[in-house]
């Protein structure tokens, strides 16, 4: 198992793919770049696949932890970024447990503010010109005073970091597939009011092995009915039949991973055929042991075939890597072209749902990125 996955280098900017920079024990096969290439911090992309608690800068955490005097687990202090799996419900169990600490720092609205414009601040340096952040209310509303109150405070907290990054931001609310669907319905009835009003989209979130699917189909009929975007969780702890779980039950228009659709061809074609878009998360996929190292997230398979891929980071919180560095990655094991990684910015902006104004603007601009000429070329 690899554990420091802490993309060191990724900050600045690459002068060539260096030994010191890969995953340890990186894979054989893992191309290696001899000669400069094109400046991912500053390849415009739309972040669509991140959690609000998980995007927390780990310096935070540790900052708001000590401030309040709370015990935090040695997998987010010494020996942060954590070794997870989910192979088992064990795993996912384990992962879940530091997502509950981490949540338990954040006490004040400053610190949800915080959160919020560290997130913009970290997207911006990694090229984002577009990010819709993933929040389940119903894990804050005791704190902050109801979900609806927790809901307006992110909001807010949207519009000023929007203000002060210049960065594009919207919400999606996602319910938990491990409680009730009747709370799942609670959420969508939430979001649906918020629609115009800063929140895009609704997700399912939590490990995808358990809970029904289609239990939650009624929540999701809600979010339809009101406009919003379908993003549930699929196909990362489970394969292609719960991906069309997703299609069928909850009418998903884009998908929370996706990523094993890369097994069926069919389904593939399907996705493919419909515009279904993957936010995919390959160093999430690798931490939590869905592909044993980054050579193996089938990230060609789904671009052969023509899948719309958005790239996204997920927890950087707990898997040490945030947005530029799933493209860095991405391209590291797979020698990805510029072209190609020009390809993943368009569409990433293109599945998600930033105004025409800030989309177009944003297409011109990696236009402008590929075109420039390669650094000491
Ligand atoms: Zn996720």
């Amino acid at each position: 198992m690899w554990k420091n996955h802490q993309w060191v280098s990724l900050r600045t900017r690459p002068t060539g793919f260096q030994s010191r920079t890969a995953p340890c024990g990186v894979a054989p096969g893992v191309h290696t770049y001899d000669g400069d290439v094109r400046d991912l911090h500053v390849l415009p992309k739309a972040h669509l696949h991140l959690h609000f608690t998980g995007s927390m800068r780990h310096g935070t955490l540790l900052e708001l932890a000590e401030r309040d005097g709370i015990h935090l687990p040695d997998a987010l202090v010494s020996e942060w970024p954590p070794q997870l799996t989910a192979a088992d419900e064990k795993g996912w169990f384990r992962f879940q447990r530091l997502y509950d600490v981490a949540r338990s720092v954040l006490r004040t609205e400053d610190d949800v503010r915080r959160l919020v414009l560290e997130a913009a601040e970290d997207d911006v340096a990694d090229g984002g010109r577009w990010l819709e952040i993933q929040v389940d209310p119903s894990g804050y509303g005791a704190r902050f005073g109801g979900i609806t109150a927790f809901t307006d405070l992110v909001l807010d907290a949207v519009r000023d970091a929007t203000q002060r990054t210049g960065l594009g931001m919207a919400v999606v609310i996602a319910a938990n597939r491990t409680r009730h669907p009747l709370d799942a319905r609670t959420l969508a009835r939430l979001a649906a009011q918020y629609v115009d009003r800063g929140v895009v989209g609704f997700g399912l979130s939590n490990d995808e092995r358990r809970g029904r699917t289609a239990d939650f189909a009624g929540a999701f009929a809600i979010a339809e009915r009101a406009g919003l975007l379908l993003a549930p969780h699929g196909g990362e702890l489970r394969g292609p039949e719960h991906i069309s779980a997703c299609l069928d039950s909850l009418h998903a228009g884009r998908l929370g991973h996706g990523v094993r659709a890369a097994e069926d061809p069919d389904l593939l074609r399907r996705i493919v055929d419909t515009g279904v878009a993957l936010e995919v998360c390959p160093v999430s996929n690798v931490a939590l042991g869905v592909y044993s190292d980054l050579t193996s997230v089938p990230l060609p398979t789904l671009l052969e075939a023509g899948a719309t891929v958005a790239l996204g980071a997920d927890d950087p919180l707990l898997f040490g890597s945030r947005l530029a560095g799933q493209y860095a990655t991405m391209r590291a094991a797979h020698g990805l072209t510029d072209a190609q990684m020009a390809e993943l910015g368009r569409m990433s902006l293109r599945a998600s749902r930033a105004p025409s104004d800030i989309r177009d603007a944003a297409l011109a601009d990696v236009d402008a990125w590929l075109a420039a000429p390669e650094p000491g070329a």
